[in-house]
């Protein structure tokens, strides 16, 4: 039985598995973590997905415990600037369609097209967005959906497979100020925190990790050893040798600059969504924060320098931009190819990442943790613990990038090398005969990348009809069925959507009024 863990990083990956695993296992297992003062973490602004409130309230954490000092704010979906055609813009909301007699909204508005904009039609967060609406009233109340899940079902700790209905929000924080809170949360419940640079593990004749040496803190031995180097892959990839898969044939963004934008939200208002804006060489994120953008230039350094990107970022931020350090970084797309291997686990960026598009990086993470705690191990059985961990972990990252594939060959956007390429590079596996299912049906859980990765048929569907670029066709059976209710869903999420933003208060105007309460 493990007893012991040394986690090496300290980043978002370091600390949330930190905290994770004491808030599981408490005194039970011994947790240590080192962390160098000399090597950086990534820390730009950082969007996550839904589940991510397991995670917080998995640790105990309300809203109000963290939010304020992350400087986070809700993100209803991302919104998708230029993917079609210039000055085009949709979402992909946090929202199922709604089913009417048997059949997805989204197939009846396929077939009755009411107007060009699908997620204005069939979801109410696309005009939240719109209006820079907070999902919840100012006491606290969540926007009444029938598709939102009760929150009180969930008050146990559940995780983020476990879930059977959408929540329609996310957060978007300063990851940064997150790993500080835990650092707090973890150092409070007994984790053993070292600052120093490791600079040597040693292995055993089995191929396991005995201790990991430190520059003046002296070794670190444990059981188990977790590789939170990020893009390093200190433990797994550069001592145990284990291979990196690189993503790199299909997702040929391996580059961004990032900026930190200071910004008086309370003066311009503040979006409740992540945006992505497409260039000429990939995309920029602009992420709200309570007190600043983050925002920076995703691109492939095959069709772009560094100089240019920069350049382009800076006159997309404008004017003040010119004082503010570019943070330049370089990305490892891919996966390990397994990422547990003898006592070392890698969580994070040393595990994998398939850039940051749809904001799964710190998702990966919570997954891995959550699989960590399902798989621990208990010294019999490891070996098939190993082996179904790895499964998982390899099937989580390969459907996302399938997912972010179809961005890139869905996009309507066909103006220049860049954009023509993705639409002919190597399609992954399965992919292109999946497209082919979901121009004369839209995707359903019979088409889509076959285990849990986060994704679900709607998200596909999202963005199949948001992006433009696929010749879909609706079902021929519809023209054959009474459509008399389909068309009155229809009207009344339009309804539903003016009543909702009539009502909610600003996203700013929320998130002033609970760190006041604070
Ligand atoms: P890092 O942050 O790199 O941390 C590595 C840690 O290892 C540091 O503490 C470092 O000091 C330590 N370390 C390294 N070597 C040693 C050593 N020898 N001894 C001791 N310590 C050592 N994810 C999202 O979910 N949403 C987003 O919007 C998003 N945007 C992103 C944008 C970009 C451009 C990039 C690159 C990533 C983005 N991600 C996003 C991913 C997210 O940033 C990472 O998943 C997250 O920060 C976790 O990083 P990490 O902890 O694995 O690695």
């Amino acid at each position: 039985m493990a007893r012991s863990v040394v986690i090496v990083g300290g980043g978002t990956a370091g600390w949330m598995t930190a905290s994770y695993l004491k808030a599981t296992f408490g005194d039970k297992l011994a947790v240590t973590l080192v962390e160098s003062k000399n090597v950086p973490t990534i820390g730009v602004g950082e969007a996550s997905f839904s589940t991510i409130r397991h995670f917080f309230s998995y640790l105990g954490l309300a809203e109000t415990d963290w939010m304020p000092e992350c400087h986070a704010t809700y993100k209803l979906g991302i919104r998708y600037d230029n993917w079609r055609a210039e000055g085009h813009h949709f979402y992909h909301p946090f929202e199922r369609p709604r089913i009417v007699e048997g059949v997805s909204l989204a197939d009846w508005w396929l077939h009755k097209r009411p107007s060009d904009d699908y997620d204005q039609d069939c979801s109410v967060i696309a005009a939240l967005c719109d209006a820079k609406r907070s999902p919840r009233q100012l006491e606290g109340s969540l926007l009444e959906l029938d598709a939102v899940e009760h929150e009180a079902e969930h008050a146990s700790r559940s995780t983020m497979a476990e879930q059977n209905t959408q929540f329609p929000y996310a957060y978007q924080f300063d990851a940064t100020l997150l790993a500080k809170l835990l650092t707090r949360y973890g150092t409070d419940r007994g984790v053993r925190h070292v600052l120093d640079d490791v600079v040597h593990a040693e292995v055993d004749e089995r191929g396991d990790v005995t201790h990991v040496r430190t520059k003046e803190s002296g070794d670190l031995s444990g059981d188990l050893f977790i590789d939170c180097t990020g893009f390093r892959g200190m433990l797994l990839n550069k001592r145990l040798e284990v291979p990196f898969l690189s993503y790199q044939d299909s997702l040929p963004n391996d580059s961004a600059v990032a900026l930190r934008v200071p910004m008086e939200m309370s003066d311009q208002g503040m979006g409740p969504y992540t945006r992505s804006t497409a260039q000429d060489a990939g995309w920029i994120w602009t992420i709200p924060l309570s007190d600043r953008i983050g925002t920076g230039y995703v691109y492939a350094s095959d069709y772009c320098t560094p100089d240019e990107a920069e350049r382009t970022l800076r006159s997309f931020v404008g004017p003040g931009s010119e004082d503010l350090t570019a943070n330049h970084i370089k990305m490892r797309i891919g996966r390990s190819e397994n990422s547990w291997v003898n006592n070392v686990v890698a969580i994070g960026l040393s595990s994998g990442f398939v850039e940051p598009l749809e904001s799964t990086g710190i998702f990966f993470i919570q997954n891995g943790i959550e699989q960590l705690v399902k798989h621990f191990p208990g010294g019999r059985d490891d070996h098939q613990l190993r082996r179904s961990y790895n499964r998982q972990v390899a099937n989580v990252m390969d459907g996302v990038r399938e997912f972010l594939v179809l961005h890139y060959i869905a996009a309507k956007r066909n103006n220049n090398a860049y954009w023509q390429d993705a639409k002919a590079r190597t399609v992954p596996d399965a992919l292109a005969e999946r497209i082919e299912q979901w121009k004369v049906k839209l995707p359903d859980a019979d088409t889509v990348f076959p285990y849990y990765h986060g994704f679900e048929p709607y998200s596909y569907t999202a963005m199949i009809l948001g992006l433009g670029g696929l010749d879909v066709r609706p079902r021929p059976g519809l023209a054959l069925m009474d459509d008399t209710a389909a068309s009155k869903e229809l009207r009344q999420v339009r309804d539903q959507a003016a009543s909702l933003v009539e009502r909610l208060p600003s996203h700013w105007d929320y998130l002033a009024h609970v760190t006041k309460l604070k």
